[in-house]
């Protein structure tokens, strides 16, 4: 009933280190607040760092932190606050750990970030909240800012997009020697994906300045790798993979769309940073000498993937929702290796549940499989008309040296971004101070999104 949104805000703490500690049960110590104009900040104290994740939720409008294996302490209870953004602050424990939920009077914006304990000051999860901005604002593109002579430009080394169409790789399941699986009505999988794939990219491709690109167009066994190896070769934009579901439970049926866990996205990286000449080919960037930095460039281009991608599964699922044949149920993050690409929006569509014999029905009809197509076709578009990929004018990272005299506030200025666009990109806490000399990440033109 209630329109359903994750929108993911993720962590990946330091990416070379080993994550034991997230295995040892922690446990919140006290929940925080302050309030400030129309900004308020929330801070969870922590016994040790704890794996953590966001959710936001509509109809009310609330975020949900999410903290798996962790503990509330007995102070950690529900309050009420009447600032101008946050109404109230709850705390449900759950089999899986703790869940502290921000009621909010209004949509917001938000940055969070980590801090490791220092001194007397414990771990820390810290969430600035400001009123969202109205979403018919127009966002002003920033200014042209010339290549500063200090700073190492990275740039993507993508084309423009604007010149040419969007790509969209479907990706039909299975295929040859791997049927998948096996449903009603002798269902095979990987037909069925490959009919559903042939449709959707030929909705796709109807509709001026979209073009779809299908990974396989017959009955042929592809590796999970070959099909993003394809997707990329034809510089796509994003990646759609198409299956369908299976369950001993008969009665199991029903729409689900995945994207990147966490926990996927941080074995990616390790992966990457084992390779640094590798992982900066993949982000297409010029190789920086600084190992930290290259952490930063990784993990700054995963988040802003898997926000992308979390939106691209939210779109899908919607249009479906709306579709309404076979019934939604929600989005899911999964580590699959076909969601894994650093450098597009990546999520896979189980499109109903062929163990089910009303969801194979709908499989075994063409206007069924039509329908399910389409649905599909106009969740792609909506988000690539929402959320247009960047260009590569404003798809810059770079690398700003600290000088004498920079502030956050300068540097958001003459980067066209914004403080919190750089606090979050390099993990700074509102306390952090600049040295001279220190490397800062910075997304040139974010506005944030
Ligand atoms: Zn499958």
């Amino acid at each position: 009933m209630k329109r359903f949104a994750v929108i993911l805000a993720i962590w990946l703490c330091a990416l070379s280190a080993a994550v034991s500690v997230a295995d040892m049960p922690g446990s919140v110590l006290r929940v925080r607040h302050g309030a400030k104009d129309d900004h308020t900040r929330i801070v969870l104290d922590l016994s040790s760092k704890v794996r953590y994740e966001i959710r936001r939720f509509e109809n009310p409008e609330r975020l949900a932190i999410n903290l798996r294996k962790t503990k509330a302490g007995r102070d950690v209870k529900r309050f009420d606050i009447s600032d101008g953004v946050v109404r109230r602050i709850r705390v449900n424990h759950l089999s899986w750990g703790t869940q502290v939920v921000l009621d909010l009077r209004s949509a917001v914006d938000w940055t969070d970030f980590f801090l490791a304990p220092v001194d007397d000051m414990p771990a820390r999860i810290v969430l600035d909240l400001t009123p969202a901005q109205p979403s018919n604002t127009v966002r002003k593109k920033a200014a042209p800012v010339p290549a500063p002579a200090r700073a190492m430009v990275v740039t993507s080394k993508r084309t423009t997009r604007a010149a040419r169409e969007y790509v969209v790789a479907v990706d039909a399941g299975h295929g040859g020697k791997d049927p998948g699986a096996i449903g009603k009505n002798k269902l095979i999988e990987k037909h069925v994906a490959l009919d559903l794939a042939r449709r959707v990219a030929s909705e796709i491709d109807s509709k001026k300045g979209f073009n779809a690109v299908l990974t396989r167009d017959r009955d042929v066994y592809l590796s999970l790798v070959d099909r993003t190896r394809i997707a990329k070769k034809k510089d796509a934009d994003i990646f759609v993979s198409i299956h369908l579901n299976s369950a001993k439970r008969k009665s199991a049926r029903g729409v689900e769309v995945f994207f990147l866990s966490p926990a996927g996205a941080e074995a990616t990286a390790n992966k990457l940073l084992k390779d640094k000449g590798t992982a900066a080919k993949e982000l297409g960037l010029d190789e920086p000498e600084n190992d930290d930095i290259m952490h930063m460039l990784v993990d700054v281009n995963q988040q802003a993937m898997m926000q992308r991608s979390s939106l691209l599964a939210e779109e899908i699922l919607r249009a479906m929702k709306r579709r309404g044949v076979p019934p939604t149920r929600s989005i899911k993050q999964r580590s699959f290796a076909v969601l894994k690409s650093i450098d597009m929006p990546s999520v896979m569509v189980e499109a109903g549940f062929i163990s089910n014999s009303k969801d194979a029905s709908i499989f075994k009809s063409k206007k069924g499989k039509q329908d399910v197509a389409e649905a599909i076709a106009s969740g792609v578009l909506s988000f690539l008309k929402k959320y247009p990929p960047r260009t590569s004018s404003d798809d810059r990272l770079l690398v700003h040296k600290v000088q004498r005299g920079d502030t956050l506030w300068k540097l958001s200025k003459k980067y066209g971004t914004t403080v919190a666009s750089i606090r979050k990109s390099n993990r700074l806490g509102s306390s952090s101070s600049l040295r001279v000399g220190q490397e800062l990440v910075i997304r040139e033109g974010d506005r944030g999104q």
